[in-house]
């Protein structure tokens, strides 16, 4: 699996839904597919947050949080355990995604353009 193919499925792989062996195998050797990992999931928790909130206004300091590209180290298994613990969170965020959220996924989309190599599969 090659860096193209981990991010179309890397939003399916963040909510769970897509744990192949070849996946899991990419994101332990490529730093840039984790830290786009990490961005995602930064975004979905913001999202949830988004939710619970007035719909049309973005939280203080998501857009901050999801610029700033995390440099801790994060291993697959913390990863599964959060995204085991998150799982419903995860989901509703991503069906916020579709409605309430364009407007942030706009944003990211601006903020990462110059990575060149982002690409969110939503909808
Ligand atoms: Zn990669």
């Amino acid at each position: 699996m090659n860096c193209a193919e981990m991010r179309e499925i890397l939003p399916a792989y963040a909510r769970d839904a897509e744990r192949s062996l070849e996946a899991r195998r990419h994101l332990s050797r490529c730093e840039d597919c984790r830290a786009e990992l990490r961005r995602y999931e930064t975004m979905l928790g913001g999202l949830s947050e988004m939710r619970a909130q007035t719909a049309g206004e973005v939280p203080a300091g998501l857009l901050a949080s999801l610029v700033e590209i995390p440099n801790r180290e994060t291993t697959i298994d913390v990863m599964k355990a959060h995204l085991a613990r998150n799982r419903k969170v995860y989901a509703g965020a991503a069906a916020a995604l579709v409605g309430v959220a364009g407007a942030a996924v706009g944003a990211v989309a601006l903020r990462s353009r110059g990575r060149g190599k982002s690409r969110w599969a939503i909808a």
